[in-house]
């Protein structure tokens, strides 16, 4: 499990508190308004930011101090997570080799992964000749083959459109279903949430105030700060 024991952060403004399990070999949606902090927590796990007080456990053990390469998790940003000097296949290489010396399995492993993406044959183009959907199934492929036990997604397809979205939803769920990894999933799209989320975690001005049973929170016995805010935002 990833646990979250009494950390407070702060960018200089408003404390942000998190005080939270995330059940091991789950998905669990992450929502909340802007601005609540849902980025910030995955930072915190991720080791993007420090703690001020409280420490981050994951499977068990205080990560705290460990910068992120070698927390045993792995990530894809809301945005800007490719380089742009390198090519499709190298990026997504880069989650096998930080180094890009690839054996014949890792080529296989990252072929297997764009192949799932709906990359095929452009495995050789730059992110800047990619389109903004494409880019961030390319970050997707990525965290793919790197197969960490705790994946963190911060609304990576916000901009791809409907269809493509479910399918790589889809794909997040049949990976899941394969590895069994813990996912921690941020999301605006109630209907996404509700299409892989296991559990729910709903973040309101920097603090969690509601934890459980994604399926409770969308059969109308969920808090009444998400019905209103599903209300405005679905
Ligand atoms: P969104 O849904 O818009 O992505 P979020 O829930 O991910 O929002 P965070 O990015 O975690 O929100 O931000 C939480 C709070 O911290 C916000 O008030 C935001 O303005 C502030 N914040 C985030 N990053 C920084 C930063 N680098 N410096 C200063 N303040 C920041
Ligand atoms: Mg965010």
């Amino acid at each position: 499990p990833v646990r979250l024991d009494r950390v407070s952060f702060s960018y200089g403004e408003a404390p942000l508190v998190f005080d939270v399990d995330f059940a091991a070999s789950k998905i669990t949606a992450i929502m909340g308004p802007s601005g609540s902090g849902k980025s910030t927590l995955l930072n915190l796990v991720a080791g993007f930011e420090t703690p001020r007080s409280g420490r981050v456990l994951i499977g068990g053990v205080d990560v705290s101090a460990e910068p992120p390469s070698t927390r045993p998790v792995s990530m894809v940003f809301q945005e800007n997570n490719l380089f742009a000097h390198l090519c499709v296949e190298q990026n997504v290489g880069l989650g096998r080799s930080p180094s890009l010396r690839l054996t014949e399995a890792d080529r296989a492993a990252i072929a297997e992964a764009l192949a799932r993406t709906g990359l095929g044959g452009k495995e050789k183009r730059l992110p800047r000749e990619l389109s903004g959907g494409e880019r961030q199934r390319v970050a997707l492929a990525r965290v793919l083959v790197r197969d960490r036990p705790v994946l963190l997604l911060d609304e990576p397809f916000a901009s791809l459109g409907p269809a493509l979205r479910d399918d790589m939803l889809d794909l997040v769920a049949t990976v899941h279903a394969e590895r069994g990894m813990t996912v921690l999933f941020v999301t605006h799209q109630p209907e996404d949430a509700r299409r892989i989320g296991q559990d729910m975690v709903f973040l309101d001005n920097g603090l969690v105030t509601a934890t459980g049973k994604a399926d409770d929170f969308f059969t109308g016995a969920g808090p009444e700060a998400f019905r209103r805010y599903i209300g405005g935002a679905g």
